[in-house]
């Protein structure tokens, strides 16, 4: 069996796996209806939040559109915060339904810079919300959206985020960072398939709701509330990965939200120290990598789609490469979800014998 170390779709550990082999059972009966309000009210522990939080059927991207669409008018000033390849598509869904979007990006491979962020508040008053990725799975960088909400909201902004890769594993206290939307799915770390979006509202969030006028038929916060609370969801939901994803919170909860923070922290430097040991370089800022996802810089004659070839079909390590403009100059090892410091040791090991296979010469 391949060893898949990608950042999402993610490893199911057996209790999900088993959970998946259920019979479908009445999405509008009783029993699915404990099941979801059970789900729900486990995510809101594990977002750290009192607000809603809803379950929609759909990938991560459908979620970041739900958060646009049901909070922003066309013609809307927003800021959007982009340090790579997901901030940019978080900036661009907003741009499609005629938000006025005003792009901050950082160089890929950075950190957002708290200071321009404030700068660009203060150069235009009129924005409405500001857009900001929390963990850039593109590039291996988290942000630091404390320091980013503080000043958003020292302007009194929406605060929309993708949290995609970093909710459930990398501490994201959603009340107390006050952020207004926050967006994840069900493949990154929460040891689900993928099939589901988790998204959190803030009161500021329903009120931003009642007057949003962009279109929105399926993706709609109003008909999610109003179906949750007779138990329901708006249309079928993927049963499967809910029953998949009940499996996993109560994993998750027997764990405790402290311990897994602490696990994917102890899991990400470990792969930081393995990959520093064979003679590459990290391609995030320093003090912003990620504790879910690693990018390695492609460097000293690498050729990483030969590397990655030969991790797949020689040790069965399935790793990923860089997307867009990074192809072919980083990859990135995902190490969110059900991951030990002992899944990353063969991947280390096996790297060592890969390498020089794939044209790298070390420094040493
Ligand atoms: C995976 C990911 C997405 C996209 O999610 P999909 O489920 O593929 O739609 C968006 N943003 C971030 C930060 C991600 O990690």
């Amino acid at each position: 069996m391949e060893e898949l170390r990608i950042p999402g779709p993610t490893p199911l550990p057996s209790e999900v796996l088993q959970a998946l082999s259920r019979q479908m059972i009445n999405h509008r009966g009783p029993e699915f209806g404990q099941i979801l309000n059970r789900v729900t009210a486990n995510l809101k522990q594990l977002f750290q939040t009192k607000g809603d939080v809803f379950l929609l059927t759909g990938s991560g991207t459908g979620g970041l559109e739900t958060a646009i669409v049901n909070t922003l008018s066309p013609g809307d000033k927003v800021l959007s915060v982009s340090v790579g390849a997901f901030g940019d598509r978080f900036a661009t869904i907003a741009e499609q339904f005629g938000a006025e979007v005003i792009l901050l990006r950082f160089e890929w491979g950075k950190a957002a810079d708290i200071d321009a962020v404030r700068q660009a508040l203060q150069a235009e008053p009129k924005i409405k919300a500001v857009l900001v990725t929390h963990n850039e799975t593109s590039t291996g960088v988290t942000n630091d959206l404390a320091s980013i909400s503080l000043v958003v909201k020292e302007f009194d902004k929406l605060l929309l985020v993708d949290a995609i890769s970093s909710l459930g594993s990398i501490n994201l206290p959603v009340d107390d960072w006050h952020l207004d939307v926050a967006v994840t799915g069900s493949q990154k770390g929460w040891m689900a398939p993928p099939g589901l979006a988790m998204v959190s509202l803030s009161p500021e969030a329903w009120q931003a709701n009642a007057k949003a006028k962009m279109p929105r038929f399926y993706w709609d916060f109003a008909k999610a509330k109003s179906y949750l609370e007779i138990e329901q969801t708006p249309w079928t939901p993927a049963i499967t990965t809910v029953f998949a994803l009940s499996a996993s919170l109560e994993m998750m909860l027997k764990e405790g939200l402290p311990n897994i923070i602490a696990r994917h922290a102890r899991v990400a430097k470990a792969t930081r120290d393995g990959i520093k040991s064979l003679g590459l370089s990290l391609f995030a800022e320093e003090g912003y990598a990620s504790n879910t996802v690693t990018a390695v810089a492609a460097s000293d004659g690498l050729d990483t789609k030969k590397m990655l070839r030969i991790l797949r079909q020689e040790h069965q390590i399935v790793l990923a490469g860089g997307q867009q403009r990074l192809d072919g100059k980083i990859f990135r090892i995902g190490h969110l979800g059900w991951v030990t410091e002992d899944d990353i040791k063969p991947v280390i090991s096996a790297l060592k014998v890969v390498l020089p296979q794939a044209g790298f010469r070390s420094a040493s």
